[in-house]
């Protein structure tokens, strides 16, 4: 039988199909793949080894016990909907309307897609940073729009905005940023963030704002995009559970924007997942309820990990670009010798029993090379876990 078809043509074109039709699998699974098979630490996908808030875990298993066991409405339970309402005026003084401006997702992932799918005509562009996260080359190439590039420059890995403004033009449809910033952890300069509006008015585009690490930042405070003037009625602000509360299995996500642009992407949500997790959604409710000190809590942990791995990836040899927010730190291999991460990845589990995730992986094949020597490790992991792997680490500089 041949499965052939439009779609297929664009995807082996984006590298999302191998020539003989096979799903090419993300970065992410292939790395825990190899993690397992080899039984190394798995530092490469990004999730937590330990579960988060007890309050929200609880509410869950009592709304499972109460019968909180089918279809939730499709925009997402009201608790919930308030919830995100109320924390983005708890956090950020924005006011949004619960009932007509936020969508509830089968995670960050469904809100990109559906944005994507329901905004992106054949042909129309999409302008992202570079290194970008994978789903956002293939989520671009499934609604067959064209995906232009800014590269994210080192030290520091932010964008030169001569370059943005040069590649933001009329016919760009979505300026899709991802802030704080996976693979590189960094953390977009106020500046950046009001040029990216300035320049979306100027050619009328949508703004797309994938903040998924809102509350994983270290030392600097999270901007929204929908915070700047001029910004919110032409953005649609992204967000998921996975992170904060550290439930990547639950595929809770939200997005929040117009009741226009909501509608629109309502449209084709409720024909990729419809609804999910009922459940989970009364118990994401009370984890964006809970005390400031929660959140603080998470993110002042977590910088201790970043300072740990660090700390054992800058005594191994590597050079290390701290990160400002994320689970994740990228390291240079090449003053250990390697100058190509994506050879070392796959040799990493018999070196040094570790896994980690080459930049490149998230890069377009041209821009591929200026991260060719380019690691990302994440230390959303348990502190024995990352003493562990920093001390195997420390056998390749041997
Ligand atoms: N965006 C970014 C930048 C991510 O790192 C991730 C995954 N961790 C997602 C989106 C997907 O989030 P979710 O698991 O909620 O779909
Ligand atoms: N977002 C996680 C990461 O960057 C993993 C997501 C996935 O496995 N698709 O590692």
């Amino acid at each position: 039988m041949t499965i052939d078809g439009s779609w297929q043509r664009a995807a082996r074109g984006a590298g999302l199909l191998s020539p003989d039709g096979r799903i090419a699998s993300t970065i992410f699974a292939e790395m825990s793949g190899l993690a397992q098979a080899t039984g190394a630490i798995n530092l490469g996908q990004g999730f937590p080894d330990e579960d988060g808030p007890a309050e929200v875990l609880e509410a869950a298993r009592k709304a499972i016990a109460d019968g909180v066991n089918q279809y939730p409405p499709g925009t997402g339970m009201p608790v919930l909907r308030a919830a995100i309402a109320s924390h983005q005026r708890r956090f950020y003084g924005l006011t949004v309307d619960p009932d007509r401006e936020v969508l509830v997702t089968a995670g960050a992932t469904e809100a990109l897609a559906a944005t994507i799918l329901a905004l992106v005509d054949d042909g129309d562009e999409v302008v992202t940073f570079e290194p970008f996260y994978d789903a956002y080359g293939g989520l671009i190439s499934l609604a067959r729009g064209i995906h232009r590039t800014v590269p994210l420059r080192r030290p520091g890995f932010q964008p030169d905005l001569d370059e943005l403004r040069a590649t933001v033009t009329d016919r760009t449809r979505i300026i899709l940023v991802n802030n704080p910033h996976n693979p590189t952890g960094s953390v977009l300069s106020r500046e950046t963030l009001e040029v990216i509006v300035e320049l979306a008015h100027r050619h009328d585009a949508i703004i797309v704002t994938d903040e998924v690490y809102e509350h994983l930042t270290f030392g600097v405070t999270h901007v929204p995009v929908a915070t700047l003037p001029g910004a919110r009625e032409r953005t649609v602000t992204i967000s998921s559970a996975g992170k904060t509360f550290s439930t990547t299995g639950w595929k809770i996500g939200w997005l929040i924007s117009t009741p226009e642009l909501v509608t629109a992407i309502l449209a084709v949500k409720q024909f990729l997942t419809f609804v999910n997790g009922a459940p989970f959604q009364p118990a994401v409710a009370v984890g964006l309820e809970l005390p400031e000190s929660f959140f603080r809590g998470i993110a002042e942990t977590l910088q201790a990990k970043r300072d740990l791995l660090t700390r054992g990836l800058v005594a191994a040899g590597f050079d290390v670009s701290s990160p400002q927010a994320t689970y994740f730190v990228v390291a240079d291999a090449a003053p250990l010798g390697y100058t190509d991460a994506a050879t070392l990845c796959r040799e990493l589990p018999a070196l040094a029993g570790v896994v980690g995730v080459p930049i490149s992986a998230f890069c377009h094949e041209e821009l591929g090379a200026e991260y060719a020597s380019l690691v990302r490790f994440a230390f959303c992991k348990k502190t024995d876990v990352l003493e562990r792997a920093s001390a195997q680490l420390a056998r390749l500089g041997r």
